[in-house]
């Protein structure tokens, strides 16, 4: 079993796709072990996305990722990092594929939907980031 870490991002929370995104996850086998809904600052989004510092997308998406709610997840699945990554599909929606998540939802290459974790590395970072241990603590 692995773990990921994934947000449904302000644009879909905004738009009422939230459930659908959810659905769409459950249905492809992965099991939502936390999930809370929060509202992040730039500062708070800028430490998420730190990788991206140098990118000359970097203002825009701190700005875009702390302009409203989001819901920030761990999920559990075999091969959960890439088959999630599958699942959304290509960062800009014009080259997603048909059936995935961002094909669906997904406005532009920003404003796109969901984030997942790229990485085993990543995924510890990330879920690190968001949750502390209760949280994730689970017996079945
Ligand atoms: P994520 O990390 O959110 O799962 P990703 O791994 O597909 O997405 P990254 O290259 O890590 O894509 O970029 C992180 C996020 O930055 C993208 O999901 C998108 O919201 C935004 N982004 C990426 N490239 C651009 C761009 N050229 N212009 C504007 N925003 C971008
Ligand atoms: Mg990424």
């Amino acid at each position: 079993m692995q773990r990921t870490f994934s947000i449904v991002k302000p644009d879909a929370v905004r738009k009422g796709h939230t459930g659908a995104v959810l659905a769409m996850i459950e249905a492809a086998g992965f099991r939502l072990v936390a999930i809370k809904r929060l509202s992040i600052s730039k500062q708070q989004a800028a430490g998420f996305y730190a990788v991206h510092a140098q990118r000359p997308f970097f203002n825009s998406l701190t700005d875009f990722m702390s302009s409203g709610p989001i819901f920030v997840m761990v999920l559990e699945k075999e091969n959960a990092i890439a088959d999630l990554r599958k699942l959304m599909g290509a960062t800009n929606p014009a080259n997603a594929e048909e059936g995935t998540i961002r094909k669906k939802f997904a406005g532009s290459i920003e404003e796109n939907t969901i984030h997942g974790s790229d990485a085993e590395e990543t995924a510890s970072f990330e879920i690190g980031y968001f949750f502390a241990g209760y949280e994730l603590y689970t017996t079945t």
